[in-house]
């Protein structure tokens, strides 16, 4: 059973020290580890029960007369089977989890490229060939969050080719995190004109189409949503291929591919292992977590309060050692607070990479702040947001809650005693004074106009502990 789960655990295993020449606030120290497993595959029953469904479905159209025409002389290619959905620009939005085993010996596995980013199935060994099949599609993995994609429907699986449904099922559960599980899962199967077939598997519950067995689709038309049915890990699509013969086919040309001369593929993809490329820059309000299995939670955030402390995360298909990473932070004012290279000391795939920077707690650095990255010459950048804004959301962190009553009171909360309040209008003239000698108090702001404010609160010893920018409607 060795090789039953392939599992792949990229480990950022390295502790840096990053050190600013311009602000002594910014720790930059942390890194992570971004856990894939492959998903086990299909089982031979499953096999068996698709190819019969589908060779009945066959028949069926044939003898209405109802089957898509073939065309000999058709030199199909197949379009990418995954497209970002309209609103969401991840940089790029997958990797490849696994390829197709070209090693037919038990418990060894050989990928198009000669490599080992496949694996055999545990229950498909044939005892009268000798012989094991191992993984027949590519699994394709949203990224960078797979759960989450999925959740959002962030992604979309598409037709790579013309052709005509034959077979669809729905229904079946598409949550699996473990090959615990029913074999069954939701997927979408088509007849292309050169009578090549493609199959589009593990998709997500009630979200395929709504098309039908014998309706033609167009090249690029939506499928349904990858999701985490049969014996699967994570959502990903799983992408078979099989030629007008009938056999089972490694759409990817490479050394160690046999099958084809030129690939499948209209554009195809750089080898996994090879493919050095940002898949997406991201902010988080605590350190990024991609352990738990149906996890959609990411401590995502673009909006930070002064004083607190943002994780900047760059996730990759892959990088190599030696490739260096530039991080940089850039305050409202186009100063570059934080700037760190960090030079890879190994391979890595599927791998994030992520530091902290605790925002200096001053209401001048409130506004549009940049977190850039230079990878291999590309240069990427999100937006994040320093604000203290009521009319938003209330403003809660270790020290402080300050809430809106009814637009009409702030209630000031803090762990330690609050001397006195002071509200200032954007002119930095002073509205109103308030003292205390309390942690919890209320201030009116029922007769300021319309506008944006600060409010500075000041400690025992009457300091200015905490400046926050909040708008009053
Ligand atoms: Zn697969």
């Amino acid at each position: 059973m060795k090789n039953y789960l392939y599992i792949t655990i990229i480990l950022f295993s390295n502790l840096i020290i990053g050190q600013s020449k311009n602000n002594q606030n910014e720790s930059l120290h942390v890194n992570g580890f971004y856990h894939l497993q492959t998903a086990p595959g299909l089982s031979n029953e499953l096999y068996d029960e698709i190819y019969e469904a589908l060779n009945n479905n066959l028949d069926l159209l044939k003898k209405n007369n109802n089957l898509i025409t073939l065309n000999s002389s058709s030199d199909l290619k197949y379009g990418w089977p995954l497209k970002q959905a309209d609103g969401y620009n991840y940089i790029n939005y997958w990797l490849i989890a696994n390829y197709f085993d070209h090693d037919e010996v038990q418990y060894s596995v050989t990928d198009y490229n000669c490599g080992q980013k496949t694996f055999d199935y545990a229950n498909d060994f044939d005892y009268d060939s000798g012989t094991a099949h191992g993984h027949r599609a590519v699994d394709i993995v949203p990224s960078p969050y797979p759960w989450k994609i999925m959740d959002d429907e962030q992604v979309e699986v598409v037709a790579a080719a013309d052709g005509q449904i034959i077979l669809i099922t729905n229904g079946n559960k598409d949550d699996n995190c473990d090959f615990n599980n029913s074999d069954f899962w939701n997927a979408v199967y088509l007849k292309h004109n050169d009578g090549s077939t493609t199959w589009y598997g593990r998709l997500k519950s009630g979200t395929l189409t709504t098309k039908e067995v014998g309706d033609y689709v167009n090249k690029g038309e939506f499928l349904g949503h990858p999701g985490s049915g049969g014996k699967s890990f994570y959502p990903h699509l799983h992408f078979e291929v099989y030629d007008s013969q009938n056999n089972s086919v490694d759409p990817f040309a490479g050394p160690c591919n046999n099958q084809i001369d030129e690939s499948l593929w209209e554009s195809q993809p750089v080898y996994a292992n090879d493919d050095t490329v940002v898949n997406a820059l991201l902010t988080h309000s605590d350190p990024p977590n991609l352990q738990s299995c149906g996890q959609t939670e990411y401590n995502l955030s673009n909006e930070f309060l002064p004083g607190s402390t943002m994780y900047p995360a760059v996730y990759f298909r892959a990088v190599k050692s030696g490739q260096v990473l530039n991080m940089k932070i850039i305050n409202p004012y186009g100063s570059v607070v934080s700037n760190l290279d960090y030079s890879f000391q190994q391979d890595y795939q599927s791998n994030y990479f992520y530091s902290s920077y605790t925002i200096p707690e001053s209401a001048f650095l409130i506004g549009t702040w940049v977190f850039q990255a230079n990878f291999l010459g590309n240069v990427y950048s999100i937006n994040f947001e320093v604000k203290s804004s009521l009319s938003i959301k209330d403003i809660i962190d270790d020290v402080f809650f300050l809430s809106e009553i009814n637009n009409s009171k702030l209630r000031i909360h803090s762990n330690s005693l609050i001397s006195k309040a002071e509200i200032f209008d954007i002119n930095g003239r002073l509205i109103k004074s308030k003292s205390f000698n309390n942690n919890d108090f209320e201030i009116g702001i029922h007769n300021l106009k319309s506008g944006i404010y600060l409010i500075n609160i000041f400690n025992e010893s009457s300091e200015v502990i905490k400046t926050l920018k909040f708008v009053k409607n």
